[in-house]
């Protein structure tokens, strides 16, 4: 599958607690129609939001159906999941987005969690000249729909007019980035525009001021809090140690992968 990875790579290995952010987009069946078939996660939580296309996914816990454009998909892993992840060849082709959010010690192991939300039910609100839906987190007193999530995230894709502003403040304490996918603009006042496709990464506390001149722009806002744990990565298991690491390694090969804990 042909994407783009800006959190997650030899520049900007962890962002913690974001552990991979990719953005996949293409007009060519070829570029993504293997997909992702049947593989594990386990000790993260991937959430997928789609721009355009369809993407048809099963699991593990019992879950299947199809993921359209502007819809969310905020599966937590836990102790185990197995699922699939097939974009279907449309004429629109793909756009969407992958973000990985880490999981901490006590919830590694935790009951797998699936929350499919549809473009229907995300919120939209006005601020300024933007238009914000919110996934998660709140904007002027408007929630998101997911919910529960143990970063406490703020998810929000922000469109902002030619000629606009927007401001937005990074609750203290929280790890915060945009990752500008359409048009541009300046994201500290008078400072350099920037263009698609582009990762900013905010520090603790920041306000996130938005200016657009000629051009709109459109991003994505995340934020979040770090868990300031140790880290053991493996490919779609991300744990605290190697130890555990290879527990998943040999619960994959004995069968006991998929979590199967009490209620
Ligand atoms: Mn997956």
């Amino acid at each position: 599958m042909k994407l783009k990875r800006s959190i997650g790579t030899r520049m900007l290995d962890y962002l913690d607690p974001f552990l991979l952010l990719d953005h996949f987009a293409s007009n060519d069946p070829a570029d993504y129609q293997a997909g992702f078939p049947f593989h594990p996660h386990r000790g993260i939580e991937t959430v997928t939001y789609l721009l355009r296309g369809q993407v048809d996914h099963r699991d593990s816990i019992g879950n299947s159906g199809s993921i359209g454009a502007g819809d969310v998909q905020w599966m937590t892993a836990g102790g185990g999941i197995m699922h699939e992840e097939m974009p279907q060849p449309r004429p629109e082709g793909i756009d969407g987005f992958q973000l990985w959010v880490n999981l901490p010690a006590k919830l590694k192991m935790s009951r797998p969690r699936y929350q499919g939300v549809l473009a229907n039910e995300i919120p939209e609100v006005q601020a300024g000249g933007a238009t914000i839906r919110i996934i998660t987190g709140s904007v002027d007193g408007v929630d998101g729909p997911v919910k529960g999530i143990a970063a406490d995230p703020t998810y929000l894709d922000v469109s902002l007019p030619s000629d606009s502003s927007f401001t937005h403040q990074i609750p203290r304490g929280q790890t915060a980035f945009a990752y500008v996918f359409d048009g541009e603009a300046s994201f500290e006042g008078d400072g350099d525009r920037i263009a698609h496709t582009r990762l900013i990464v905010f520090g603790d506390g920041d306000f996130v001021n938005v200016t657009t001149k000629d051009a709109s722009v459109r991003f994505l806002l995340v934020s979040g809090n770090p868990l300031n744990e140790p880290i053991a990565r493996y490919g779609p298991f991300v744990m605290n140690t190697r130890d555990e690491i290879e527990q998943a390694l040999r619960d994959l090969r004995d069968g006991t992968f998929v979590w199967s804990g009490p209620e």
